[in-house]
This record gives C-alpha cells, sequence and structure tokens, in this order.
C-alpha cells in the first residue's frame, strides 16, 4: 500500500509521501515540487504540468488551466459562466449538461469533461509519486477546499477513479494542514486539560479559507471554518492586469483583451509583479517586449498604489476571521496562535490585516506551499497498516447544515427535518426511523442555500425500497441509517425493516416500544455516540477508509428510554436489509467513469509511444551531432580520410532528412535510421575508447607482474615474512608471473606496429582477463597467513597489534574485480526487506 497525499490547487498542486522515517514532498520531472495545474493537448499527445505550463503562450487555445472549480458544476451553473468570459481556452456542455472542455487534441476537436481533465493531472502527479517511490501508486488522500459541497467532492472522487487511484480519504484542505500542524507538536495539552485553540487561515489563488481547531494530546477537533470562495491570489492578478490594460490602452493604442496571447502574457507578468510587490515596497517595473503588433509595453507599480487598488479585496479578508470566531463563541483571548499557509498570505496587506484583527504576530511554523499535500500524506500514513504513527484523532465538521425533507401523510404534506447542523463532527452516522407501509423517498438538501458557494441546494433523492406493512396491516418500523462520510459526502448508508414475528419465530429476540404504532411518520433520530477512540486507530484493510470507529450506532439506546421495558411482553423481531435508490444531484454514472477510465488508458498509451518515438527522433539527432564534432576532434586520427568522409557525408544528409522527409516517422525509422549510422561509427568509436583504456590495462597487468616478482624474489632470499610459503607453489607463481610478462610484451610489440585506423593487435577486455587469471593463480598461494605461534600469557598482555606483526599490504595486491583499494560491499541487510515504520516524534 503505497501512502501519497495530493494538494490538488487552482493554480500548483503538490505531492507528499511518507519515507525514511517521515513525511517529504517530492519534486517532479523538473526537480521541483510544485507542478503546475496545467493540460496542454496537441496534435500527438498531451503535456501536463510544467510541460503545459510552457505552452501557455504557444498553443493557448488548448492549454487548460483554471479548472479546478468547475467540479460538480453545470455547464449553465452563473460561475461558469462568468469564469468562461475569462478563459483563453473554450468551454462546452457536455451531454449531461455538466461543464466540459473544448480543445483540438490529435487533430480533432474533443470535450473532455472536468473529471477527465483533473484525471490528466492526478496521472502526471501519480507518476512523480511512483517515480519517487519506486513503486506503483494507487492508495492516496486528496485535498479539497473545505467549501466543496457534495456534487463537487464526489465529481474529484470519480477524477481520481479515472486515474486509477484510490482515493482513501477526500480530506479537506483547513482539516490537512491543521494535521500537518498538531501531529508533531509535542506540549499540547492533557486530554482532560482546556483545548488549544489555533486558528488557521489559508489564502491560495482561488480560494481564502479560515478555520479555528482544539488541539489536545493525540487528537484534533476542527470547531469551525468559514471561507470565501471568491478571494484569491488570482483576483490580486485580476487588478494588476485590468489596470495594466487600461494602461496600455490608453499609452500604446492596444486593446489587450482582444488578443489571447498578449492577455495570457500580461497575466504572467502581472503575477511575477505581484510577488515582487510582496517583498520591496519600492517603484517596480513591467516590460513586455514585443507585446502586440511588435510594440514593447513598460509600466510601473509599487506597493501602496496596488493596495489601493486592491482595497475592495483586502476589505474581504476581515469577514471569515469573524465568521469562525463567533461559530466557535471564541474570544481573542483564546486564540493560541494564528498560522497562515496559501502563497497569496504572503501578500503583506493580507497578513497585516489578519494579525490586526486578532491583535497578535502570525506564526508561520508550517510550509505555506506544502502543508496541505503533508496534511494529507499523514492522513494517508494513518490510516496505512503498513506505518507506524503516533495515534492521533481528527474530527472534522460539517461545513453545511444539511436537511432531510419527505412526504408525510399523517402531517400531510412535506415533513423535513435537519439532520446534520453546521459544525457536526464529521464522519458521522445516525439512524432515523420511519413508520411506513410502502416505499418511500427523501430528499437531502443543504437548507442554508445562501451560503452555498454553489447555485443548487440539492444533494439528491434516495428511495428506500421494498417497505412492506406488518403482517397485521400496520406501518412498519423502518430504520434509516444517514451518514456523512470519510470524504464529507452525505448518503443514506443503509436501510433496514424490523419485522415483527410470531412468537419463537423470530432469531433475534429484541425489546422495542414499537409493535402497534399506528403513526405513519414519526421519526426519531438516533445519535450516534462518538467513540474516544479516534482515527488513529488501526483496523483491518478493509475497514480504515470508513473511520467507522467513530461511528458506533447506539441503535435501541434511546428505544429503551421511552419504552417501559419491564411491563412490555417481548416481541420477536427480524431485520431486513432494505435496497436504495440513489439519485444524486450531477453524478457520473459508472458507466461513463468507466469509459472515462478506458479513454484515459488509451491517451497514457498514446503519450508514451509519442514520448518513445520523440525519444527515438533525439537520439539520431543527437548522434549526428555528436558525431560531426568528434569526427574533426578526438576521433579523427581513429578514421582514415576516405571513410571520414564518407561518415561525415551520412550525417550531413541524415541532417538534412530529419529537417525534411524524416521530420515525421514512425519510431523504427528513427531507430533503423540510427544503427545504419552506428555500423559506420561504431568501429571508429571502440578503436578510440580502447587506445584510451589499453594503457590503463597494460599498466594495470604490470603493475600485477612486478609485485608478484618482488614476493618470488623476497621468498628467494629467505626473507622472514615469506618463509612458510610452499617452494612447489612458489615456483608455479614465478612462472605464471614470467608468462605474463612474455606475453604482454609481445602484445604491447604488435600493438606498437599497428596504425590507430586499424584494427587493435589486442583488446582491453583481453588484458584484462590476463590479469585476472594471474591474480587468480598467484594471490591466494602469496596471501596465505603465517602459521600462529603461541605466545605466553603475561606477554600477550602487552602486545597491542596483531599477533603475527602486520599485514604487508605492499605486497598482496588487491583484487583485480575489487579495484586497487580492494573494498567490499557489506551484504544487504536482512532489515532492509523490513516493512517501513514511521515514527512521527
Ligand atoms: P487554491 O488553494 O485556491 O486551490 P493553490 O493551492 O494553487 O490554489 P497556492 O499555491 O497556495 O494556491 O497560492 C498561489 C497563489 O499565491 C498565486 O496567486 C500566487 O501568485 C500567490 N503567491 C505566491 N507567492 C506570492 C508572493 N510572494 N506574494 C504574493 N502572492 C504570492
Ligand atoms: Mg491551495
Amino acid at each position: 500500500m503505497s501512502v501519497v497525499g495530493i494538494d490538488v490547487g487552482f493554480q500548483s498542486c503538490y505531492v507528499a509521501v511518507a519515507r525514511a522515517g517521515g513525511i517529504e514532498t517530492v519534486a517532479n520531472e523538473y526537480s521541483d515540487r510544485s507542478t503546475p495545474a496545467c493540460v496542454s493537448f496537441g496534435p500527438r499527445n498531451r503535456s501536463v504540468g510544467a510541460a503545459a505550463k510552457g505552452q501557455v503562450v504557444t498553443n493557448c487555445k488548448n492549454t487548460v488551466q483554471g479548472f479546478k472549480r468547475f467540479h460538480g458544476r453545470a455547464f449553465l451553473d452563473p460561475y461558469v459562466q462568468s469564469a468562461k468570459s475569462s478563459l483563453v481556452y473554450d468551454l462546452a456542455q457536455m451531454p449531461s449538461g455538466m461543464t466540459g472542455i473544448k480543445v483540438m487534441y490529435m487533430e480533432e476537436e474533443k470535450v473532455f469533461s472536468i473529471e477527465q481533465v483533473t484525471a490528466m493531472l492526478l496521472t502526471k502527479l501519480k507518476e512523480t509519486a511512483e517515480t519517487a517511490m519506486k513503486k506503483p501508486v494507487a492508495d492516496c488522500v486528496i485535498s479539497v477546499p473545505s467549501f466543496y459541497t457534495d456534487a463537487e467532492r464526489r465529481s474529484v472522487i470519480d477524477a481520481a477513479q479515472i486515474a486509477g487511484l484510490n482515493c482513501l480519504r477526500l480530506m479537506n484542505e483547513t482539516t490537512a494542514v491543521t494535521l500537518a500542524y498538531g501531529i508533531y507538536k509535542q506540549d499540547l495539552p492533557a486530554p482532560e486539560e482546556k483545548p488549544r485553540n489555533v486558528v488557521f487561515v489559508d489564502l491560495g489563488h482561488s480560494g481564502y479559507q479560515v478555520s479555528v481547531c482544539a488541539f489536545n494530546k493525540g487528537k484534533l477537533k476542527m470547531l469551525a471554518s468559514a471561507f470565501d470562495a471568491e478571494l484569491g491570489g488570482k483576483d490580486f492578478d485580476e487588478v494588476l492586469v485590468n489596470h495594466f490594460c487600461e494602461e496600455f490602452g490608453k499609452k500604446y493604442k492596444l486593446d489587450v483583451k482582444t488578443k489571447p496571447r498578449a492577455l495570457v502574457r500580461l497575466y504572467q507578468e502581472c503575477e511575477k509583479l505581484k510577488k515582487l510587490m510582496s517583498a520591496n515596497s519600492s517603484d517596480l517595473p513591467l516590460n513586455i517586449e514585443c507585446f502586440m503588433n511588435d510594440i514593447d509595453v513598460t509600466g510601473k507599480l509599487n506597493r501602496g498604489h496596488f493596495e489601493e487598488m486592491c482595497a475592495g479585496l483586502l476589505a474581504k479578508v476581515e469577514a471569515p476571521l469573524h465568521s469562525v470566531m463567533e461559530q466557535a463563541k471564541l474570544k481573542k483571548e483564546d486564540i493560541y496562535a494564528v498560522e497562515i499557509v496559501g502563497g497569496a498570505s504572503r501578500i503583506p496587506a493580507v497578513k497585516e490585516r489578519v494579525s490586526k484583527f486578532f491583535g497578535k504576530e502570525l506564526s508561520t511554523t508550517l510550509n505555506a506551499d506544502e502543508a496541505v499535500a503533508r496534511g494529507c500524506a499523514l492522513q494517508c500514513a494513518i490510516l496505512s497498516p503498513a506505518f507506524k504513527v503516533r495515534e492521533f484523532s481528527i474530527t472534522d465538521v460539517v461545513h453545511y447544515p444539511i436537511s432531510l425533507k419527505w412526504n408525510s401523510a399523517a402531517e400531510e404534506g412535506l415533513s423535513d427535518c435537519e439532520v446534520f447542523p453546521r459544525n457536526h463532527a464529521a464522519p458521522f452516522s445516525k439512524v432515523l426511523t420511519f413508520y411506513r407501509r410502502e416505499p418511500f423517498s427523501l430528499e437531502a438538501y443543504y437548507n442554508n442555500p445562501k451560503e452555498l458557494p454553489y447555485p443548487d441546494p440539492t444533494i439528491g433523492q434516495f428511495i428506500v425500497q421494498k417497505v412492506v406493512p406488518q403482517a397485521n396491516g400496520e406501518s412498519s418500523k423502518v430504520k434509516v441509517k444517514v451518514r456523512v462520510n470519510v470524504h464529507g459526502v452525505f448518503s443514506v448508508s443503509s436501510a433496514s425493516l424490523v419485522e415483527l414475528l410470531k412468537p419463537n419465530e423470530g432469531e433475534e429476540p429484541m425489546e422495542t416500544d414499537s409493535a402497534g404504532k399506528e403513526e405513519e411518520s414519526k421519526m426519531q433520530t438516533e445519535q450516534d455516540d462518538q467513540k474516544a477512540k479516534g482515527d488513529g486507530q488501526k483496523d483491518d484493510a478493509d475497514k480504515k477508509s470508513e473511520t467507522e470507529e467513530m461511528e458506533t450506532s447506539e441503535d435501541g439506546k434511546q428505544e429503551k428510554n421511552h419504552a417501559p421495558s419491564a411491563k412490555k411482553p417481548k416481541v420477536k423481531t427480524k431485520t431486513v436489509e432494505l435496497p436504495i435508490e440513489n439519485s444524486l444531484h450531477w453524478q457520473l454514472t459508472n458507466d461513463l467513469v468507466n469509459l472515462f477510465m478506458e479513454n484515459e488508458g488509451k491517451m497514457i498509451m498514446q503519450d508514451k509511444l509519442e514520448k518513445e518515438r520523440n525519444d527515438a527522433k533525439n537520439n539520431v539527432e543527437e548522434y549526428v551531432y555528436e558525431m560531426r564534432d568528434k569526427l574533426h576532434g578526438v576521433l579523427e586520427k581513429f578514421v582514415s580520410e576516405s571513410d571520414r568522409d564518407t561518415f561525415a557525408l551520412r550525417l550531413e544528409d541524415t541532417e538534412n532528412w530529419l529537417y525534411d522527409d524524416g521530420e515525421d516517422q514512425q519510431k523504427q525509422v528513427y531507430i533503423d535510421k540510427l544503427a545504419e549510422l552506428k555500423k559506420l561509427g561504431q568501429p571508429v568509436q571502440e578503436r578510440y575508447i580502447e587506445a584510451e583504456e589499453r594503457p590503463k590495462a597494460f599498466d594495470e597487468l604490470g603493475r600485477h607482474i612486478q609485485q608478484y616478482m618482488k614476493i618470488v624474489e623476497a621468498y628467494k632470499t629467505k626473507e622472514e615474512q615469506y618463509e612458510h610459503l610452499d617452494e612447489l607453489e612458489m615456483l608455479k607463481v614465478d612462472k605464471q608471473v614470467n608468462d605474463a610478462m612474455i606475453w604482454m610484451n609481445s602484445k604491447m610489440n604488435a600493438q606498437s606496429k599497428q596504425n590507430f585506423t586499424q584494427e587493435p593487435a589486442v583488446k582491453v577486455q583481453e588484458i584484462q582477463a590476463k590479469t585476472k587469471e594471474l591474480y587468480s593463480a598467484c594471490n591466494p598461494i602469496v596471501s596465505k597467513p603465517k602459521p600462529k605461534v603461541e605466545i605466553p600469557k603475561d606477554e600477550k598482555e602487552e602486545q597491542n597489534g596483531p599477533i603475527n606483526g602486520q599485514e604487508d599490504t605492499d605486497a598482496q595486491p588487491g583484487s583485480p574485480e575489487k579495484g586497487a583499494a580492494g573494498s567490499t560491499v557489506a551484504p544487504e541487510s536482512a532489515e532492509g526487506n523490513k516493512m517501513p515504520e514511521m515514527d512521527i516524534d
């Protein structure tokens, strides 16, 4: 199982993994930890991330960015319609009515759903994680803005599935940040003490999120959250773009908004300027060469002026801060720290406002860009059975109050009930009891549409099927479990009918007061109690994603309270599970998700083939340039003049071909072309390499010969060090050394008569084999240790060094295989194969 956290930002994405005992944000193929949320479509392939970002100007109509907030939205949604006007690429309506993105791909006009586009991005991020971890990745935790509604969340879950990811939890960005903050804190108050309240502020490119969280040792509890979904770094960019459009209109008579390419460049430059202004308060220039109609434009701005222009945006900073404090019923003195994250939180005027509101210095202990991804990876590690993480319980909240509506015969009309109030703990299940004779439907909706950053309060309709009356014709008791799950998504997760049985008929005796009830639609709410156990609890792999332990149903508790059970006769019952038909707001059908998965697979394959084709082409190009240089450089003397001319001509022909017929060929054509060229080039290169390596190989052999000769000489002169060696064996060494010397001299002699353009008389490999042969024959004989001499005990104590004296390293040539130093590699420890363990301490 993989432990991966993914922050899919509006502008940039981050991937964090659990590795080597900690959480690490990993870099992409450009060694960058941030990957632009950008997908570019071409005639032969797609590019994603940094490669796509590079095409924002050159292929602007088919390069898609800023699509995060189209998730779960209809094409006609007011947000989509208003965003559409400022996009350089086209949007289109999907057959389902949802938002699609219209681009030219593979030389055809295509409309991709937003789930498909995000899946393309996720495919890239998945690959980044796989490259870093050197293994396949599926399990992960993905972040979403806390203000996402169900439709938006479900759309992201579908995107993950299309990309082949198993999203264990959709984590609210705010909650991910609180986890990244809290889990490392050693000094949190004990569980029974007053919690430490910390406010978190995240200002990203598209959204502004504030939350307040209570920390105790081993747990965090979100208290409240607030947001402004219409405030982010991009709005500050927009102010700058409008300012310069106006200025350039007056100064240069340019209508910038009519030229998508110019507009894209202006956005890029304005964003750079905005960042520079965060660090510098003096006048700063904005210059763009050949901006439009070959005109170079220049402008300037300073922070003071920028802040004046952004007064309207800056005024929006305070409301969510106020809202969380009010919701959580906290006073400013109750706040221990205010942590800020998100790229746009670096704008000094934003920091100033937040700091002023709380009357305290802001804290920046987290990595402002990576905290969300790191929090997600931590959550994934907690969910993974393979990692040991300090136990930490996470209680999130329901962001919008959720109500259920149903037809009620007793009350003659619609009844409704708020099942999850705002800031109710999540994930959470509740059991509702109905009395019904026939199937019935429940409609779930957000009951405060005004606060939704989404135009439609509908969540979905759930039909509880196969409801039948009791045998005596009375209403049946139907228990319906409603749930806000780990992804923050509402569902009617199960329903069951309690069938009353005649005595001795049932299997599950149960005391109940419901027998004989006449009401048609009375509802009891039986709240789950939340166990103190928490998320940190390890469970079996299947249950992990559900954090079921937080949701132990206390079914029956309430019944007992108002059931005078002692007096009631015992009624036997049987529980029958009932099917539920869901009709969720803007939910992709399973068939469509499967089709998109299949298509994503095909597109991945197409990208791979195109990459291979391109690589094959580049290999030919590189070989041509490399050889052309070398033929007049290092290889010059290893090729005859006529061969060189032929080869140079072939290289030139190939270069011309690459810009002509060879511009666009199949992969195999390039492979064959390279092979043809190599037929000419390879022998020359080999002769060069042989000539380079040969002297070193002869030196090595010579060194071995000399060393063994020295030992033979020392043995003959009866040096004490060698007197234990065997005479016959030493004769063998003597002979081997002489033979090797004769071989070497004859080969050196033959080689000296050869021309550089001819095949060498002896190959480096042969010389190395000779060295090895000499070593294998002689080394075991000459390195035999001297027999041990018994030393009297008291003498022994005075000795510090080795008893048999120093090893004569000088006279012991290293193995040719080990290299001169004779180093050996320690065998891999058995520990290396163990499952990694991570202690977040
Ligand atoms: P979101 O959270 O809305 O989905 P995101 O996660 O992609 O978006 P971030 O990466 O947190 O957004 O922030 C990007 C924004 O921060 C951009 O608008 C960028 O220009 C802005 N930004 C980054 N650095 C600075 C800086 N030094 N000064 C001002 N703005 C900055
Ligand atoms: Mg973000």
